[in-house]
C-alpha cells in the first residue's frame, strides 16, 4: 500500500492549514468541553448556532462542504483523497465539523444525489449545503429496529400523493428538522424487504406531531413521530415506489461509515492522556499507572486500526467499488472505544468523573459524565454491536446464517 501523497495533494494540504490557522471559529469560541457554557450538548450547540452558520458558509463558498459531490448539484467536486486531507486537517485543528447539516451531509445528500429525481436535487441538495435545512431519519418503529424491514408505518396512494399513518421512533433531531426521509410500507402483500418506499416529508405537514423522549442524561436528542393521515407528494417519493430498501442499504452504509470516523477519538484520546498527566491516582500521576498506560495504548492502536481500515474503504470506493458490510467494523469498535473513553476517564479522575455541569469540582464542565451516560445510547444508534457482528460474520467472514 503506498502512503505517499502527490505534490498537489501536499498543495491542498498547504492550502488547508493557512485557511484553518486563519479562519477556525473555535480559535475565538469559549473552549469544547464549555466550562463557562450553560446547558446540554444540543443547548450548547444551538448557542453557537450564528458563528457555526458563518463558518459554514465560508466552507460552502470553497466548496468545502460537500466536498466530493458534483459540481453540478452544488457540490465540490472535489477527489476522496483531497477530502480525506481536508478532514484530518479540521480534525487537527479542533474546527467545527465540514458542514452543519448532519444527516443532510451524510446519507439524506448521498441518497439524493443517487436516487433522486432532477427536481428533487435541486430542491434539497442546496439547503443542505448552506445548512439551510436540517433532516431527521424516520426509519425505527416500536416493533421494528434491528429487524427494519418489518416495518409497519404505511402509506396508500390516492391521486398524486401518498396518505402516511403509523409511528417511528428514536428519531434524532426530530424537534429540529425541517425534513424527514422517512421509510413506510406500500405493498403489505409483497416480501417485506420489497413492500418499502422512501419518502421525503415535511416536518410541519398537518398530521405529524413530535413527541420528544428524554434521556437517562436529561437531555431530548430524539423523539416519537405519529403520522395521521399525513399526505406527501409522489414528486417527494426518492427512488421507485419498492426501491426503498435499496435507498436505505445506500444511506446505512454511509451512516455507519460517518459514525466511524477516528477524528473525534483521537481529540478523546489526547485529551485522556492530558488528563493522565494532570491527576493523580494512587499516590502517583495516572499516566504513571501501568494499567491506565495499557488502556491509553490499547485505545490508540485500536485508532490506528481504524484509520488503517478507513484508508482500505478510501482505496475501494477510488476503485470505484461500493463500500458496504466493512463500515460495520469501524461502527463496532467506535461503539467499544466510545464506552472505553467514559470509563477510563472516570477511573483518572475517580469521582470527580461523575460531576455534572454546575457541580463545585465538575472537570471540563461534567464532559466526561456526560460520555459514561451517552455513550450506552449511542452504541445502539445506527445499529447494535450484535447486528454489526452478524454483518461482519455473514458478509466478510462469509460464516453460515445460522449455526
Ligand atoms: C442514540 C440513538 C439514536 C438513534 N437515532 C435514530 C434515528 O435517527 N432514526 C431511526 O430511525 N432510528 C434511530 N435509532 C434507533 C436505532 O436504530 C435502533 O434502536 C436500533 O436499530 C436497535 O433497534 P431496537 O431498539 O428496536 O432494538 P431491537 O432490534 O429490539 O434489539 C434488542 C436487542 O436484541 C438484539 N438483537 C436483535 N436482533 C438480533 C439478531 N438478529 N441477532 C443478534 N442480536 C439481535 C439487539 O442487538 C439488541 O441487543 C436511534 C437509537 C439510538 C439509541
Amino acid at each position: 500500500m503506498d502512503f505517499s501523497f502527490s505534490e498537489q495533494e501536499e498543495a491542498f494540504r498547504a492550502e488547508v492549514r493557512a485557511f484553518l490557522a486563519e479562519a477556525n471559529p473555535n480559535a475565538e469560541l469559549p473552549g469544547q468541553s464549555g466550562d463557562e457554557e450553560e446547558g446540554g450538548d444540543i443547548e450548547r450547540a444551538m448557542n453557537r448556532l450564528p458563528k457555526l452558520m458563518a463558518w459554514n458558509q465560508a466552507l460552502y463558498e470553497r466548496g468545502w462542504v460537500g466536498f466530493s459531490w458534483p459540481e453540478e448539484v452544488g457540490g465540490g467536486g472535489g477527489g476522496l483523497v483531497e477530502q480525506m486531507i481536508l478532514k484530518e486537517e479540521v480534525g487537527k485543528a479542533r474546527a467545527p465539523m465540514l458542514g452543519l447539516s448532519y444527516m443532510g451531509l451524510a446519507w439524506v445528500g448521498p441518497g439524493i444525489i443517487r436516487y433522486g429525481s432532477e427536481e428533487q436535487k435541486k430542491r434539497f441538495i442546496p439547503p443542505i449545503l448552506k445548512a439551510e435545512e436540517h433532516w431527521c431519519t424516520g426509519y425505527s418503529e416500536p416493533g421494528s429496529g434491528s429487524d427494519l424491514a418489518s416495518l409497519q408505518c404505511k402509506a396508500v396512494r390516492d391521486g398524486d400523493e401518498y396518505i402516511v399513518d403509523g409511528q417511528k421512533t428514536w428519531t434524532s433531531l426530530a424537534q429540529w428538522a425541517q425534513w424527514m426521509i422517512l421509510l413506510v410500507r406500500t405493498d403489505s402483500e409483497a416480501p417485506k424487504h420489497k413492500g418499502i418506499t422512501c419518502l421525503l416529508v415535511p416536518m410541519d405537514s398537518p398530521g405529524l406531531e413530535v413527541r420528544p423522549i428524554k434521556t437517562m442524561n436529561g437531555e431530548t436528542p430524539f423523539a416519537e413521530v405519529f403520522f395521521d393521515g399525513v399526505r406527501v407528494p409522489v414528486s417527494q417519493r426518492l427512488g421507485a415506489e419498492g426501491q426503498g430498501w435499496e435507498v436505505t442499504k445506500h444511506a446505512l452504509a454511509n451512516e455507519r461509515s460517518s459514525i466511524a470516523e477516528v477524528t473525534a477519538l483521537v481529540q478523546d484520546l489526547e485529551d485522556l492522556i492530558e488528563l493522565a498527566r494532570r491527576r493523580r491516582r494512587g499516590g502517583r500521576l495516572a499516566i504513571e499507572d501501568p494499567e491506565i498506560r495499557r488502556r491509553l495504548a490499547y485505545m490508540q492502536s485500536t485508532i490506528e486500526a481504524m484509520r488503517l481500515s478507513g484508508l482500505r474503504f478510501l482505496t475501494k470506493q477510488l476503485r470505484g467499488e461500493p463500500v458496504g458490510a466493512e463500515t460495520s467494523i469501524n461502527k463496532l469498535l467506535r461503539a467499544q472505544l466510545g464506552i472505553e473513553t467514559g470509563r477510563l476517564a472516570n477511573d483518572i479522575l475517580g469521582s470527580y468523573g461523575q460531576l455534572r455541569r454546575g457541580s463545585s469540582g465538575a472537570v471540563a464542565g461534567g464532559r466526561w459524565a456526560r460520555q459514561m451516560l451517552s455513550w450506552p445510547s449511542y452504541v445502539i444508534g445506527g445499529g447494535t454491536p450484535n447486528i454489526q457482528k452478524n454483518v461482519i460474520a455473514e458478509r466478510i467472514l462469509g460464516l453460515p446464517h445460522d449455526v
